[in-house]
């Protein structure tokens, strides 16, 4: 039997079991009679069917995952178009069309994962193995949960025949890792009619669980944004049997050492203010002391130097960062080089000034032997205010949270980048949201772009059901 034959059968059965189909559109796709998969079952065998897909970027060939999902929402009668750039690489757009009494609700999630290492992994990593009440594969975290989620949430609004006072619209992106042309930059210049919209949800966020106990829900309302510098030294070549004081090397070490002592000046934004008040409002009195502190603005210093020795994280939200991560320079034990150089990833502020904090960077190296400069990335993120706090949006993902899993919803700002801040840029306002995951199984190894990558099942399975309600709550016809 065909599923559209299924589905009439089992609407039909509903009607005349008298069922309302708006008391619970998500489920009442799926009447729990026979044979019928129920909406989690859905879930996850679509779930494992496309972490079983290899879109490494590279290369990605997130063709294999728009192929999966064109037939799925094809065959559930949900109009979709594909655009791409390299047919390899390509994005799907899907939209269940509402009366227009409201802007577009944009759902996204991307396709590609990021490279594994296979002999690191304990089960193969697009084996989407499940043991434990985990599932093993790579994009278990990033980003596949948001694929699926998405996918589930036009599917069950579709079957639910629930009205929609605005198009909910699903783009299945690529090339997100690494940020590359092919996906959301594609999308944004040479598509935005087709994804424009009002309000949008992508990845970032979660819920976090410490010790077994979840405690809030993180929706990432802004992000960071990177630049890549480099520190060039240059000195003279000689035998190295006669040291130099212009060694290239020794220049540069002295730099790395002079900006790693250099603490950036430290500042909140309305996310990270309500961040550490939302953090100290759940922590344990003696925990709470630093928030609250940074909050009002007292012992800084010592604050700092308790958020950089212990929490690296926070201590990076609150200040543009730097990290050295590669050094180059020399090629033979009895050669003075005569150039060496370093690369440093900053993580900017999203109101930073950037060219000003690269002054105060040259400053800090104080080295005419020493280039400094920014290099020029394809394409770079853009920065924009943060996504406000009190939309219905923000209020629609708070309610979801505290329905599923009883707990507040804290805005937070993302370390890293995500394809949300070119979404932000053209005025939308983006929510980052995610499944429920243990703080303690990152610092095991099995977090997003670890070595290994898995998620707890019933984590993800709840995750797409709050994906679903938060969705229905902001589009569904009042
Ligand atoms: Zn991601």
């Amino acid at each position: 039997m065909t599923k559209s034959r299924r589905l009439a059968i089992a609407v039909t059965a509903m009607l005349l079991l008298g069922v309302d189909l708006k008391v619970d559109a998500y489920r009442s796709a799926y009447p729990k009679v026979g044979a019928y998969e129920s909406p989690d079952e859905e879930a996850l065998r679509h779930f494992l069917a496309i972490l079983r897909l290899d879109t490494q970027n590279p290369p990605g060939n997130e063709v294999l995952v728009v192929e999966y999902l064109k037939g799925v929402l094809e065959e559930a009668g949900i109009e979709t178009r594909v655009f791409a750039l390299d047919p390899k690489r390509p994005n799907l757009v899907a939209r269940l069309r509402g009366s227009g009494t409201k802007r577009p609700l944009l759902v996204m999630g991307h396709t590609d994962v990021v490279t594994v290492d296979a002999t690191k992994w304990k089960h193969p990593p697009f084996s989407a193995t499940r043991e434990g009440g985990y599932i093993y594969a790579r994009g278990t975290q990033d980003d596949k949960p948001s694929v699926v989620a998405g996918l589930m949430t036009v599917l069950q609004l579709k079957r639910s025949g629930v009205r929609l006072d605005r198009d909910v619209v699903f783009l299945a992106e690529a090339s997100e890792e690494g940020n590359r042309p092919f996906g959301i930059n594609h999308m944004v210049a040479d598509h935005w009619a087709d994804i424009d919209a009002e309000y949008c949800l992508a990845e970032g966020g979660g819920v976090e669980r410490t010790a077994g106990q979840v405690r809030f829900a993180a929706v990432a309302t802004t992000e960071k944004i990177a630049h890549t510098i480099s520190l060039v030294a240059r000195g003279t070549a000689g035998h190295g049997s006669v040291p130099l004081q212009s060694n290239a090397i020794v220049h540069l070490s002295q730099a790395i050492a002079r900006i790693a002592a250099w603490r950036t000046p430290m500042r909140l934004n309305d996310t990270t203010r309500a961040y550490f008040t939302g953090l100290a409002r759940l922590s344990s009195p003696e925990e709470a002391e630093p928030y609250r502190a940074l909050v009002e603005g007292r012992d800084l210093e010592r604050v700092q130097d308790h958020l950089a020795a212990n929490e690296p994280s926070l201590s990076s939200q609150i200040r543009t960062s730097i990290s050295p991560n590669i050094i180059k320079g020399g090629y033979l034990r009895n050669v003075i080089p005569s150039e060496a150089e370093a690369t440093l990833d900053i993580r900017a502020l999203p109101d930073e000034d950037f060219p000003a904090f690269l002054e105060r960077l040259r400053a800090i190296v104080d080295d005419p032997a020493i280039a400094v400069t920014r290099v020029e990335s394809y394409p770079t993120r853009p920065g924009s205010a943060p996504s406000r706090l009190d939309t219905e949006a923000f209020k629609a993902i708070e309610a979801a949270h505290k329905k599923v899993y009883g707990v507040p919803t804290l805005p937070s700002m993302l370390t890293g980048g995500t394809d949300m801040a070119q979404v932000r840029a053209r005025g939308v306002q983006c929510y980052g949201i995610g499944p429920v995951a243990d703080t303690e199984d990152a610092t095991l190894g099995f977090g997003a772009h670890s070595d290994q990558e898995r998620i707890l099942e019933e984590g993800f399975l709840k995750f797409v059901r709050v994906h679903f309600e938060i969705v229905r709550d902001l589009a569904a016809a009042r």
